[in-house]
Order: structure tokens, then C-alpha cells, then sequence
């Protein structure tokens, strides 16, 4: 069978996405520094007979023997509170790790996916966003550190693209939400719920008015996949249209938790964007994709999987048959 990597492998995205392309009978090698990742999140492949984990920082050089069909980097801090948090790292794997992932694929002959960001539009002038869009960043704001990484990643790809021929997909992936997400990853959906659960205020930065559309991860995936099968070069924004405000957001959130917690008001972080819903019109016509699954769905799926990391039913809990790190999981550096 044809064999990917995917950088990023044990976070929120990147191992669905391993899901995905298991089921699709890829062999995958799974790539992670376990910075702002667990091995919670691929304990379920212990043993898989068409997995692999490989755990290596990928700002560093990486290589890999046989041959690689694809390879997707999906390496990087992507909640804010992590990039702040690691802004040298989440430029250096923006940045070196997306130069060396290139690297690799060039000399296999694989198609290179990139994981952008709705965050290359930084606060936008332009709403919805379409793929048109240059965006409007601070280059030397907080967010800047991701927002640039970013943008910088796919000049690096459209660069290999024009000057090695290389085949590339970058996707700009908006608000992605569901099972898998840390509980403290400290975005706004893994926040309101860990609150709502804990019976704690839920946190509302600024007046609450800011807009996000937010994706349920199997619709995100399912995209992602069409995107990496498709034969487009170019940025496609993968998301939900579906915009709310964030203060309407906290209310669904209580509303679905049944819980009493009180919403509280506290600053907005600096930069923070005051709108964003993607344009999905080139999705939609190149990949026939568009969400599914309704707010409300998405939202009672997490809620149900914080509740089992919270009584420990969830995976890699410790009554659960794996440790968080298993050491069967992981292979020699590569
Ligand atoms: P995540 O933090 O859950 O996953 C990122 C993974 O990358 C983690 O497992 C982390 O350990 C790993 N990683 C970070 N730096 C690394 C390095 N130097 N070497 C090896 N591994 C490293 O975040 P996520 O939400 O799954 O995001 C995955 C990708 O999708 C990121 O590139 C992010 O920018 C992009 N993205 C996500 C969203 C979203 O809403 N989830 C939105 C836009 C873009
Ligand atoms: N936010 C909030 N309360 C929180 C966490 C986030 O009001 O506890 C807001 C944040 O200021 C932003 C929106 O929710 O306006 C989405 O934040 P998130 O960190 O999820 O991602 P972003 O879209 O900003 O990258």
C-alpha cells in the first residue's frame, strides 16, 4: 500500500487524520515531538499492522528509508494559548519544519500537503474570506508568531511548487473543534466546555460580539482528504460557514451541559480577530465538500468525550489497557 507521513500525528488534527487514511488503506507514519500532543490521542493503533510512530522534532532534519506517497505537515502549537506560550518553536516548525518536510518529499517524489490557517487573513478586511484574500497580520503582535509562520510555510511550498515542480496541496483550515482536543488547549471550545463540566464561569474575552464558524472534525477531515486526493495547487479554505458569536457560543455550550455556570466577562487577548467565516465556494466546486454536521451534534459529541477524560473512561486513562506513553508505540528516531 502507498505510505504517507503525517507530522503531527498524536494532536487533535493530525490523528484523525491518521484515522482517515488507515480506513482509506494507507500505510502511515506518524511524526511528533509530543509538544502540545499525546500519545492518548493514537493509543488506539498500538499494534496496528499499517502504523508506525517515529517521535522527532521536525524543525530538525528528518529522514526517512523507502519510499513516501505523500507527506502532510500538520506540525505545529495551533491553540493560541500554546503559541504564545512557544512562539521560537511554533516559528521554527513553521519555518524550518515546513523547509525540511519539503525536503523530504522532494526527494521522494511525494506530494506535499500543507496545514495553513484562516489566520493568514489575521483580523480581515474582507468577510467572509475567500482564497483571494491577502489577509491583514500584525507581523510583530503576539499572533504574529503563527500567523507568519504560516504565511511564510506556503510561500516555502509555492516556492518548491514553481522551482522543483514539486505537486503541493495547502489547505487553510478555519476553527476545528471535537473529541481529541485537550481539555486545556485553552481554545474556546475546549474552555467552555472543560468550564461548563467543572460547574466554573465560562470565560468570555471582550464583549463576547467576536465571530468564529466552527467545524466538527469529521466534516474538517473528510475535506482534508478530498483535498489530498484532488489535483489542485493552490490555498482552498476547508471550514464551516456557520458563524456565531462567541458569546453565543458560551450559551449553546451551557445550554447543552445543562450546566449553571455563570459567564463572565475578562479582556480580550491583543490582535484577537473581530470576525471570521470562510468562503467555501472553491471547496465546494473542486471537492464536492461541505460540512454536515450541525453545531449542536458536534458540540454533544465533545461534551460526551470530555466527560469520559473526566471520569476516566476516555482513552489512555489509566484504567484504560495503554499508558499515555507507550513505549511500543514509538520506534528509534528516524
Ligand atoms: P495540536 O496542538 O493538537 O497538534 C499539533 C501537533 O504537532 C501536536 O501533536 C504537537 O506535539 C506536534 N508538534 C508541534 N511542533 C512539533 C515539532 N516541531 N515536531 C514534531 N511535532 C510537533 O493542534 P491541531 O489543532 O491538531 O493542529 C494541527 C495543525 O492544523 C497545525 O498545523 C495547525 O496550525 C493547523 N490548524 C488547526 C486548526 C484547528 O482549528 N484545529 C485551525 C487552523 C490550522
Ligand atoms: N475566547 C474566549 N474565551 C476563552 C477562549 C477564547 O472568549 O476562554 C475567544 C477568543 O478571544 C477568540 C475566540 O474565542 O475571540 C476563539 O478563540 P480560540 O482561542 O479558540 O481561537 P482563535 O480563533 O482566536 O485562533
Amino acid at each position: 500500500m502507498p505510505r504517507i507521513l503525517i507530522t503531527g500525528a498524536a494532536g487533535f488534527l493530525g490523528s484523525h487524520l491518521t484515522d482517515r487514511f488507515l480506513a482509506a488503506g494507507y500505510d502511515v507514519m506518524g511524526v511528533d515531538n509530543l509538544i502540545t500532543g499525546s500519545m492518548r490521542n493514537i493509543a488506539h493503533l498500538t499494534g496496528h499492522p499499517r502504523f508506525t510512530f517515529v517521535r522527532h522534532d521536525v524543525s530538525r532534519v528528518l529522514t526517512v528509508e523507502g519510499p513516501l506517497h505523500g507527506v502532510l505537515h500538520f506540525a505545529s502549537p495551533a491553540s493560541p494559548i500554546d503559541y504564545l506560550k512557544l512562539p521560537i518553536q511554533t516559528l521554527k516548525v513553521g519555518s524550518l519544519g515546513t523547509h525540511n518536510t519539503l525536503g523530504l518529499a522532494r526527494a521522494k517524489g511525494a506530494r506535499y500537503f500543507l496545514a495553513s490557517t484562516s489566520e493568514v487573513y489575521g483580523d480581515p478586511l474582507e468577510h467572509p474570506q475567500k482564497e483571494s484574500y491577502w489577509g491583514n497580520v500584525n507581523p510583530i503582535g503576539p499572533r504574529g508568531v503563527y500567523d507568519e509562520a504560516k504565511r511564510f510555510a506556503e510561500a516555502m511550498t509555492m516556492a518548491y511548487h514553481r522551482t522543483h515542480g514539486l505537486d503541493v496541496r495547502i489547505v487553510r483550515i478555519f476553527n476545528t473543534y471535537g473529541p481529541s482536543m485537550r481539555p486545556h488547549d485553552g481554545r474556546v471550545v475546549s474552555n467552555f466546555i472543560r468550564q461548563a463540566l467543572a460547574g466554573e464561569p465560562l470565560t468570555v474575552y471582550g464583549d463576547g460580539s467576536q465571530t468564529r464558524s466552527f467545524c466538527y472534525v469529521a466534516d474538517e477531515v473528510e475535506g482534508l482528504y478530498r483535498l489530498f486526493e484532488s489535483t489542485f495547487v493552490g490555498p482552498v479554505n476547508l471550514g464551516n460557514p456557520n458563524e456565531l458569536k462567541v458569546a453565543d457560543l458560551a450559551e449553546r455550550v451551557r445550554e447543552l451541559t445543562g450546566g449553571s455556570s455563570p459567564i463572565v466577562f475578562e479582556p480580550l487577548p491583543e490582535d484577537d480577530p473581530k470576525v471570521r467565516r470562510p468562503d467555501i465556494t472553491r471547496a465546494r466546486e473542486l471537492l464536492g465538500w461541505e460540512p454536515r454536521v450541525l453545531l449542536e451534534d458536534g458540540l454533544r459529541q465533545t461534551i460526551d468525550y470530555f466527560r469520559s477524560l473526566a471520569d476516566g473512561r476516555g482513552p489512555g486513562a489509566p484504567s484504560a489497557p495503554l499508558a499515555t506513553e507507550d513505549a511500543r508505540l514509538e520506534r528509534a528516531p528516524i
